[in-house]
C-alpha cells in the first residue's frame, strides 16, 4: 500500500537543482533573480470537466504541465518553478504504473523547458490536478492583455480548431481519417506551450494571450482589456487539411469546423498584436521558432469584433456566446 508519503516521495520528489530548497521541507525556498519580476500562475484540470477520466496517465501529467506553462509563454516569461496540488482517488493512489505514467509525462515536459518542481499538496478524493507555476519576466517587459493600440496587425500561432476538432471526434460528432485524429488527438492531449514564441514576442508585440477558450473568446480579452475594437478576416485564419476539408460549403460538418476554428477551446496557441512596422521581424520568427504565424486581423478604435468574409461581409455566427463579438 502506498502512504500519501510513498505517493510523494516515490513519483514526485527529484534533488533541488535551482530552487535553493525543493520538495521535503515546509516550504520551497528560490531566489529571485535581480532585475526580474515573477510572473506567477495556477492552472487545475478536473477529472470529468476537463479530461475523461481514462485519458492516457503521461499524457495527463504532460498536459497539466503545458497549459501552465502557456500562460507563461503568453506573458513572455521564461518558466522556472512549479508546485503539484494532487488530488487522487484511493483507487490511483495505489496504481503505481498510473502514477509512474503521470510523473514521466510531467518530468519529461519539466526537463525540456528546465522547469523545476519544488513541492505540492497530496490529498484523497476525486481526482484533480492543479500546477502552479512561476516565471520571471525582465522587469517591465510582460506581455499583457491591455497593450494592443488601434492599428496593430492581430496575429495567430499554429493552427487553431485542431484540439477541439479532436474532442469533436472523442465525442463522436464528426469522424477523422486516421492521419487527421492522429494530429487533432496530439493537439488536444499534448499540446505544445509556445514558451519560445512567447520571450521572442517581448519588444515586439503590443499584447498577447493564448488561446485556451478559443480564438474569438481570448482576443475578445484583449479587446477589452486594451479598450480597442477589431475585424478578423475569416479567410486568413490559418487553418490545418482536416479543418480545410470541413470548411468547403457542402461538407456537412462545415458547421462544426467554424466552431472549433473561431470558438474551440484547449489550443495553447498564442495570438498577439503587433505594429505594422514589426510586421518583418514576426514573419522571420517562423524560421527561428520553428512556428507557423498568420497575420489574421487589425485593431481599430472603438468596441467589438467583426469576422469578414472573402465577400467583405461579416460572418453570421450562428453559435450561441458568439453574438458579443460582433458589430451591431
Ligand atoms: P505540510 O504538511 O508541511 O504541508 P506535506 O506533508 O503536505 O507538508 O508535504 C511534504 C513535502 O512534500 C512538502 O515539501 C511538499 O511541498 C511536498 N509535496 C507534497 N505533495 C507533493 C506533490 N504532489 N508534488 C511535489 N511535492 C509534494
Ligand atoms: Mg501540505
Amino acid at each position: 500500500m502506498n502512504s500519501e508519503f510513498d505517493v510523494i516521495h516515490r513519483y514526485f520528489t527529484r534533488p533541488a537543482r535551482n530552487a535553493l530548497l525543493g520538495t521535503g521541507d515546509d516550504a520551497a525556498l528560490v531566489a529571485c533573480t535581480p532585475g526580474m519580476d515573477w510572473a506567477v500562475s495556477v492552472d487545475t484540470l478536473v477529472a470529468g470537466r476537463h479530461f475523461f477520466p481514462d485519458t492516457e496517465p503521461a499524457a495527463l501529467g504532460h498536459k497539466v504541465l503545458a497549459v501552465n506553462l502557456s500562460d507563461m509563454a503568453a506573458m513572455g516569461a521564461i518558466p522556472r518553478w512549479i508546485t503539484l496540488s494532487l488530488t487522487l482517488t484511493s483507487a490511483l493512489a495505489q496504481n503505481d504504473t498510473w502514477l509512474k505514467a503521470f510523473s514521466s509525462g510531467l518530468f519529461a515536459l519539466a526537463d525540456q523547458y528546465q522547469v523545476e518542481l519544488i513541492g505540492g499538496d497530496t490529498t484523497g478524493g476525486p481526482l484533480n490536478i492543479g500546477i502552479q507555476i512561476i516565471g520571471e519576466i525582465e522587469r517591465g517587459k510582460a506581455l499583457r492583455r491591455s497593450g494592443a493600440r488601434p492599428g496593430d496587425d492581430i496575429w495567430v500561432s499554429g493552427f487553431p480548431g485542431e484540439a477541439a476538432l479532436g474532442l469533436r471526434h472523442l465525442q463522436q460528432q464528426v469522424t477523422l481519417t486516421a492521419p487527421e485524429a492522429t494530429s487533432c488527438l496530439a493537439a488536444l492531449h499534448t499540446p505544445t506551450p509556445r514558451v519560445a514564441l512567447g520571450r521572442a514576442l517581448i519588444g515586439l508585440a503590443h499584447s498577447a494571450i493564448d488561446i485556451s477558450d478559443g480564438l474569438l473568446a481570448d482576443l475578445g480579452h484583449i479587446l477589452e482589456c486594451s479598450g480597442v475594437a477589431a475585424t478578423i478576416n475569416f479567410e486568413r485564419i490559418p487553418r490545418s487539411p482536416a479543418l480545410e476539408n470541413r470548411l468547403q460549403p457542402e461538407n456537412p460538418a462545415r458547421q462544426l469546423a467554424i466552431d472549433c476554428l473561431l470558438a474551440g477551446g484547449d489550443d495553447y496557441e498564442l495570438c498577439f498584436t503587433a505594429p505594422e512596422v514589426r510586421r518583418d521581424a514576426i514573419a522571420g520568427l517562423v524560421q527561428t521558432t520553428g512556428v507557423n504565424l498568420s497575420r489574421i486581423g487589425t485593431i481599430k478604435t472603438g468596441k467589438g469584433l467583426t469576422v469578414l468574409t472573402a465577400d467583405g461581409n461579416p460572418l453570421i455566427l450562428e453559435t450561441k456566446g458568439y453574438d458579443h463579438f460582433l458589430a451591431r
